[in-house]
Parts: C-alpha cells; structure tokens; sequence
C-alpha cells in the first residue's frame, strides 16, 4: 500500500526533510516499516523514547489520514501547532472547539487536506463522528496512552473500551497502540481488549539510565525537599507530587515562602488557573509545579531536573511514569521519594475502606506490596524497577541511592519480635488494638496521659526497647509492615498480628532490617563513652 517508488526510502525522507532528525532512534525504524507495511503493532516505549514519530511517519508515508486517538485533550492544541510549524497538515476534534471550528476540520479531512487528525476517544463514540470518518480514507489509527484501557491501571477511560470497533469497522486499516506503561499483564490486557492479538509487539528497554532514583525515609518531608532543592537543584525546574490537594497547596505555599518559585495543580482548581500554570510551567524556567498526580500525562518538558514525590505512589507503574518526566533531554535528573510508616499505614487503610470488590482490593494490595518492596530493598533500585516490568538489568547500576551507599542492614530480629509481642500482649492480656504510636510509647517506657490511662506501664512488654529511639522504632514497624510480618486495620490504623508473625516471634524466621539512612549518618554512639 505503500506510495514509494521503489529505490526510495520514504520514511527516511520525512524523518529528514520534515522533521530534521538525522537517524531514527533504538526501534523506531523497524516500527515504522511495519506499520507503512500495514501491519498492527503494539509499541511499549518509556516517556521520551520517541513514541510520536512511530505514527505519525507512516501516516505521512501511506495513503490518507493518520487518525490519531489521545485522551490529552488539552495537549492536542499543542500537537497540532507544533506539527504545522513543521508543514505537516494536521487538525483535532475535541470537545474544545466551537461548531465552526469543527466543521472546518470534517472539511478538511473529508477533502484529504490532512496528514494527521487528533479525536479524543469519548468522540469516536458518536456515530456522527463514525460517520465523517467513514467518508474519508484513513491511513491508519494511532492509540496513543493505550494503557488507559486497563482496568486496573490508574489512568483507566471508559471510553477505550469501545475503541475494540475500531478493528470492526475498519478491518483493513493498521492500528498502532502505544504506551509508556506496562508491565506484561497489562500489555496482555492492552492486546485482547484492543483486539490487537494480531499485532507485534515491540518493546524497547525501559531504562532511563540518565535518571537517579533515590528513596529516603520521611521525617520532615518539605524541609527535606527544602534541602534538596537547595543543595542540588537550585534555579531547576522540577514536579513536586503530593497525594492530597491540601498538601499541594501548603508544600506550594511554604515552597513560595522560602525563595522558590512553586505553583500549585490539582483537580479542585479552575480550569483556567490550571491551564495558567501549566503554560507556565512548560514556558518559564525554574519553575517548580507541587501537584497531585492529575498533572503530567503527556507534559512533554525536556528538562524537567527532578521529580519528588513526598507520598508513597501506589505502584512502580506509578512510580515509574511519574519519575520519567524528568530527563527527557536524557541530561541527569533526580527522582527522589520520601516515605513513611505512615504512607503504609494511610494506603493500606485506603485500600482496605475503598469501595472496590475483592477482586479490585487484592489488586490494589498487590501494586502497593510491589511498591513497598522498592522503597525497602538493599539491592539496586534500578533493577527493581527494570525486574518488574519483566526486564533484567545488571547488578548494579551505579545511578542509584542503594548502589552509591550501600545500606547496612542489621538483624532485627529482637526488635521485631519485641515490637509483636507488644502487639500480642495488648491483644491478648487487654483485648486492644493500638496504632504505632502507642506500642512505641510502651516500647519506649513512656508514661504518657494515654499509657496511664490505660494502666499500659503494667505490661510486661513496658520498656523493654529502650536501645532503639522512636525514630528506629518506627523504621522497624514500617519494614514489618512492608513485608507482611504485621498488618494495619480500620480506620484508626491499628496494629494486628498476620500469619507471618508468628513465626518471627517462634524464632523460625529471622528479620534482617534496612538501617535507617538518617543512623548511618550520624554515628553519634563512637563519641559517646
Ligand atoms: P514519547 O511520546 O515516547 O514520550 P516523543 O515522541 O515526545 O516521546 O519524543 C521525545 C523527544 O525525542 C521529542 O522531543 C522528539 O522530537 C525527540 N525524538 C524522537 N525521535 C527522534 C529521533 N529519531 N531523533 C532525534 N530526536 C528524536
Ligand atoms: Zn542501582
């Protein structure tokens, strides 16, 4: 189906004469010819992999209009502008656009005056729209963002689903599906729900090598974060997320405070004001945005110097597609996470009230498990996150906290048997339940009003870890938590005892913990004597 005559290589052309690029990049070339070919293709491609050329040179390369379906409504603009300061003819349809606009556009494509035309997937739905395509010729179809398809994914549209028609009505046109995220079950999930069981696929590696990944544990987060930005990305620009829209707001706020210029993104502003500060965050430099994970998808900023996250996501997907907007330049860049016992102790209880089925909370449990793995492992982050997406990665990669300084692990196996037998001996000598804080409290000795009360100081458990601070105390909870070996319930965040740990405190099963970082710096034990 292909145009060029042969001797001549079309797709080299346009990757030259249009977009001024020299060589394709890692799989690009190989993906474009199968596409011109017109055959189906899956493309998994982290962020900045160069996704956009996979389709939109076949689609200048064959016959008709590439007809791109991206749920970045508010990027397609953008897009559009970008591709016709190079010459390329392309148009959208969105919900955006008034009556005339679009009639322009259905114009133009019915009269093939286009090369690239952008819908949203909630407008392929409406037969008009069905209709205007069926009364042009299409090159092929592009599904950008595909994992929104995936149920259990966090980005998940409805309105992918019907894009399985696709297939249906237009069996003869190539359909390239794409997507910087997916682990192989949801690369499984993207094939059979798109009907793109006969396409290849093509994976290009996921390793952002430019990128450091760095997890600390969380004590004062935006001081932290203060310091970070002091010390190492001073005058950067860089994404702050945050789980809740009021602590975008006050990390924004303090940021402000102390010299940065931060702006705030989460769903409960206007549409205006945050249109306002993504213009601005995309035009100014410097610039910091404290979000919540509403704003990134598709943000296509090269120099984005550091991603911070001072909430734990809720899986390496997450993890994963969030740290990849820094370094698209492939300059070096900072992913940096802040994490605490009660990051733990607040998702795991998300999970546990959220209105899902069962199905859907295991699933969710299972992402989190993954994730609490990364942030507790002593082996190399890197390949933690390459492993789970079904990729392996050396030993060490040397970009990395764990593999810079390694941490010691020492045996914990006193300190958590101590800290279960306190949960035990409330649950069973006092029938109760108590969040973290109280069982270090009596672990500590602390006669504070609530052991008081609770006469907590007659337990024979009352001070018996005094050789550890709060600080390591909660350090040990927060690892137990990780690994199963104790569990929080209810609304309150209470302490319960899991399969696991009994055999911890039978002495079956050794606990070997993660020093704390903060410890190791400060070995305050040598001077004192
Ligand atoms: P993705 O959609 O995978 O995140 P993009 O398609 O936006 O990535 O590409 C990321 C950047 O790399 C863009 O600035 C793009 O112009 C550039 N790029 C893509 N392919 C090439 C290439 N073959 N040579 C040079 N630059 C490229
Ligand atoms: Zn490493």
């Amino acid at each position: 189906m292909t145009s060029a005559p042969v001797g001549t290589d079309a797709a080299m052309d346009v990757l030259r004469k249009v977009f001024g690029y020299p060589a394709f990049r890692g799989r690009q070339r190989e993906i474009i010819d199968h596409v011109v070919a017109g055959g189906d293709a899956l493309v998994l491609m982290p962020t900045g992999g160069g996704k956009s050329l996979c389709y939109q040179i076949p689609a200048l390369v064959r016959d008709g209009v590439g007809v791109v379906v991206s749920p970045l409504i508010a990027l397609m603009q953008d897009q559009v502008d970008a591709l016709r300061t190079l010459g390329v003819r392309a148009g959208f349809l969105n919900s955006t656009q008034d009556l005339s606009q679009r009639r322009l556009v259905e114009r133009q494509f019915v009269a093939g005056e286009l090369d690239l035309l952008y819908v949203a997937p909630e407008g392929l739905g409406v037969p008009a729209t069905q209709r205007l395509l069926e009364s042009g010729r299409i090159a092929l179809f592009a599904i950008d963002e595909a994992h929104c398809v995936s149920q259990w994914g966090h980005d998940f549209r409805p309105d992918y689903l019907g894009l399985s028609m696709l297939h249906e009505r237009w069996p003869d046109v190539p359909r390239i599906a794409l997507t910087a995220t997916a682990t192989t079950a949801t690369r499984a999930e993207i094939a059979s729900r798109l009907q793109l069981t006969e396409a290849r696929h093509f994976t290009a590696s996921f390793d952002r090598p430019n990128i450091q990944y760095r997890i600390v544990a969380k004590n004062e987060p935006r001081r932290q974060l203060l310091e970070l930005l002091r010390t190492e990305h001073s005058g950067d620009a860089g994404i702050v997320y945050c789980l809740s829209r009021a602590s975008v707001e006050k990390t924004a706020e303090f940021l402000t405070a102390n010299g940065i210029t931060a702006l705030p993104y989460h769903a409960g502003l206007d549409a205006g004001t945050r249109a306002a500060h993504q213009a601005r965050f995309l035009r100014e430099d410097g610039l910091v945005m404290v979000a919540t994970i509403a704003f990134g998808m598709g943000i296509d900023k090269p120099d984005v110097r550091f991603v911070a996250h001072l909430d734990l996501p809720k899986s390496v997907e997450g993890y994963y597609q969030e740290t990849g907007r820094a370094g698209r330049d492939g300059q070096p860049s900072t992913a940096w996470l802040a994490y605490g016992l009660q990051d733990v102790v607040q998702q795991r209880r998300l999970i546990e009230t959220s209105d899902g089925d069962l199905a859907f909370r295991r699933n969710a449990a299972a992402h989190l498990d993954a994730m609490l793995a990364l942030c507790e492992t002593v082996s190399c982050r890197r390949g933690q996150v390459l492993g789970y997406f079904g990729e392996s990665a050396p030993e060490s990669c040397g970009n990395c906290d764990t593999c810079l300084a390694p941490p010691e692990s020492w045996d914990g196996t006193v300190a958590a048997q101590k800290l279960l037998s306190t949960v035990l001996r409330l649950q069973r000598e006092r029938g109760q339940k108590f969040g973290a804080g109280q069982s270090i409290d009596i672990l500590l000795g602390r006669t504070t009003a609530k052991v008081t009360q609770f006469r907590h100081e007659e337990l024979s458990v009352f001070g018996i870890g005094t050789e550890l601070r709060e600080q390591e105390w909660r350090g040990v909870v927060r690892q137990l938590l990780a690994r199963g070996l104790l569990a929080v319930e209810g609304d309150y965040g209470t302490l319960a005892l899991t399969d696991g740990s009994a055999d911890v405190l039978r002495g079956t099963h050794p606990v070997r913990l993660r020093r704390e970082a903060e410890r190791v710096r400060a070995p305050r034990q040598a001077r004192a004597r």
